[in-house]
């Protein structure tokens, strides 16, 4: 006897070959049915003998379709026998619109067979893609997820991409993003001024890089800048050029066995490297490995990642060597994303460009990870991830956009039970990353088609997140106090109701009391508030924003505090390096009360404490001290305080 069964799946279901995937499997089992897209995922129909119908289900639930994310299934009878075969209905999802366009997909294995396979028409092809792999959300444009609401809209399909692009058995079937050599997009590599150079791109990129060259590199969400990670020389020019002092670089290696030469990885972290998100893995570094010291001064810890586009995978084989890969921007700004506006941002930066035509809808910077106590932990959520929805436990009444904070920015909107992330858009101190935030928040509106009712803030009147938020009319707006927020979006994470005893030790926020800032705080929280319970003695910073970057000053004012206006300087070698009118200066300062804000964050302990500890007078980014006082005390400690 034959029964039936309409199974709704959601999640990311919808531009991963979900559909051709249920195809096969249901023609496996010999299913008859069929299967279609809805406004909220994919829909089947199935009708077979019960004990089938129970395999099929139990596939679906165990083994999904690689690329696909499945939040939900739920399944119920329903009555007919339903028609011959199993096929792709398309009717039901005609004038639907899709919510959930997928993240960004590094390239799969056939994919990288096709690029080394001299026979294979795409042989070298730096666009090859197919539906478990390629571009998404970075190249969508609009609702719903097809070719015509992609940048690719602007390449017609030769008629051998056209016909697997048809062919439900080929795995380009709906692939929106493919294309050949004969009708997709194309690199050209071009002179710091824009002029187009002659040779194979590839072949020449990679010699320049191999000779020491600067390059910009159009990726996927943005550009890179691109050097040789074992030449001391030109990654100290990279830093120069891109104003960004010590801080650390990624490095983008060619294969597992170069990322295990240059860094120590366990079995979670190499997982993480392979992942299909492809993100940054922050590892400890390799002694003896072959990426210079320039690429991340006084940390043991090195980011590294796989390629994770054809073009990526086609350089590293061919330069044979790690290459740093850095957003390709000056310190502080958003990622490139055209070519002209490439040409003029990183003019003096990079030697040249390696440019290709097809445009980036969406920036999106990479993503990384750092494992903690065997946990992959997010630390940067953007490409590869972004927008994949996250269910809630508790759904929103109204849709929400929430605008996040000043530094390290980034803003989420949810709607009923699901919560979208926009992608990384960094710290809101210019102009340029300002203007990449409203438009990233109007994109994601238009693409998930919504209109938000509540518009939430941080609590500082002065982040442009902020002002942005209160410029939004017709909303209801709710501000939110900065640690409450860290702790609140850990237990959304987490689908905890509290109330919860949540410790945020975090830089400085703005506090609830309007008056102080706020830092290292132990808040006892429910789901709509939270009671402050303790913070960290505050510190004073003798000059303000000046001690961030001088933290002998931090020390000094924690050492004046512990001993009562006499700070012991003669016992610590730290004071030696600095001027004795500074100290002085700073003497006073304490000593008055004058321009010396009090700081509760727990970072300026660390900088106060890795001050004195390593004698480093000076800092020169944020959480430079506290990163080489954590090196240092690596390994040593081997008791509980
Ligand atoms: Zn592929
Ligand atoms: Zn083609």
């Amino acid at each position: 006897m034959t029964n039936g069964r309409r199974i709704e799946i959601r999640g990311t279901v919808q531009g991963v070959g979900f559909r051709p995937w249920v195809v096969r499997v249901a023609r496996g089992f010999e299913i008859r049915g069929r299967v279609f897209n809805d406004s909220r995922g994919v829909v089947i129909e199935a009708f077979a003998k019960e004990a089938q119908l129970e395999r099929f289900s139990k596939h679906l639930r165990e083994d999904t379709c690689p690329g696909a994310v499945v939040l939900e299934l739920r399944e119920r009878r329903i009555e007919g026998v339903g028609p011959d075969g199993f096929s792709i209905d398309r009717s039901e999802a005609e004038g639907q619109k899709a919510l959930s366009i997928p993240p960004d997909l590094a390239t799969c294995d056939e994919c990288e067979r096709e690029l080394s396979d001299s026979s294979n028409r795409r042989h070298r092809y730096a666009f090859t893609n197919c539906t478990q792999c390629g571009p998404r959300f970075t190249i969508a444009v609009d609702i719903p997820y097809d070719r015509a609401h992609t940048t690719m809209d602007a390449f017609e399909m030769c008629d051998a991409c056209r016909r697997e692009f048809q062919d439900v058995e080929d795995r380009r079937f709906h692939a929106q993003p493919n294309a050949c050599p004969e009708c997709g997009p194309a690199l050209v590599l071009v002179s710091e001024r824009g002029v187009p150079l002659e040779g194979d791109p590839i072949e020449r990129t990679a010699a320049l890089l191999c000779d020491g060259a600067i390059v910009g590199l159009k990726g996927l969400g943005g550009f890179h800048l691109a050097c040789d990670a074992t030449n001391a020389e030109a990654v100290r020019r990279l830093r120069a050029r891109k104003r960004r002092d010590e801080k650390p670089f990624a490095v983008m290696v060619g294969s597992l066995e170069q990322a295990e030469r240059e860094a120590e990885l366990d079995q979670i972290e190499r997982s993480e490297l392979l992942s299909r998100e492809r993100p940054i893995v922050l590892a400890s570094r390799r002694v003896g490995g072959g990426v210079s010291s320039e690429v991340a001064p006084d940390t043991e810890i090195l980011g590294v990642f796989l390629p994770y586009t054809p073009l990526h995978r086609l350089l590293l084989d061919e330069v044979n060597r790690p290459l740093v890969m850095t957003s390709g921007n000056v310190s502080n700004e958003p990622i490139c994303k055209e070519n002209d506006e490439a040409l003029r941002r990183l003019e003096g930066i990079a030697d040249v460009l390696l440019l290709h035509d097809r445009a980036i809808a969406n920036r999106c910077d990479d993503s990384v990870v750092r494992v903690i106590d065997g946990v992959p932990t997010l630390l940067r959520r953007s490409r590869g991830f972004v927008p994949r929805p996250f269910r809630l436990s508790r759904p929103v009444a109204e849709p929400v956009l929430a605008c996040g904070a000043h530094l390290k920015n980034a803003f989420c909107i949810a709607v009923d039970d699901t919560a979208y992330f926009g992608p990384h858009v960094g710290d809101l101190d210019t102009l340029a990353a300002f203007e990449f935030f409203e438009e990233a928040v109007e994109q994601m509106e238009r693409i998930f088609e919504v209109a938000p009712r509540v518009v939430a803030h941080d609590l500082h009147p002065g982040y442009l997140s902020t002002r942005y938020a209160k410029q939004r009319a017709g909303v209801a707006h709710v501000g939110v106090q900065h640690h409450h927020a860290h702790i609140a979006s850990l237990m959304a994470q987490h689908g905890c109701e509290g109330p919860v005893l949540g410790l945020a030790f975090d830089g400085t926020g703005f506090g609830a009391d309007q008056e102080s800032s706020w830092g290292g705080e132990f808040l006892l929280c429910f789901p709509y508030g939270f009671e402050r319970l303790a913070t960290f003695r505050p510190i004073r910073l003798p000059g303000g924003n000046v001690a961030m970057r001088e933290v002998w000053r931090i020390a000094y004012a924690l050492l004046y505090d512990a001993f009562e206006g006499e700070p012991p300087l003669g016992s610590l070698p730290l004071f030696d390096l600095v001027p004795a009118p500074s100290r002085s200066l700073v003497h006073q300062m304490l000593e008055r009360d004058l321009n010396s804000p009090r700081a509760h964050g727990v970072g300026r302990y660390f900088d106060a404490f890795g001050a004195i500890g390593l004698g480093r007078p000076t800092s020169n980014y944020e959480g430079q001290v506290a990163i080489a006082w954590n090196t240092a005390a690596r390994g040593a400690i081997g008791k509980c305080y």
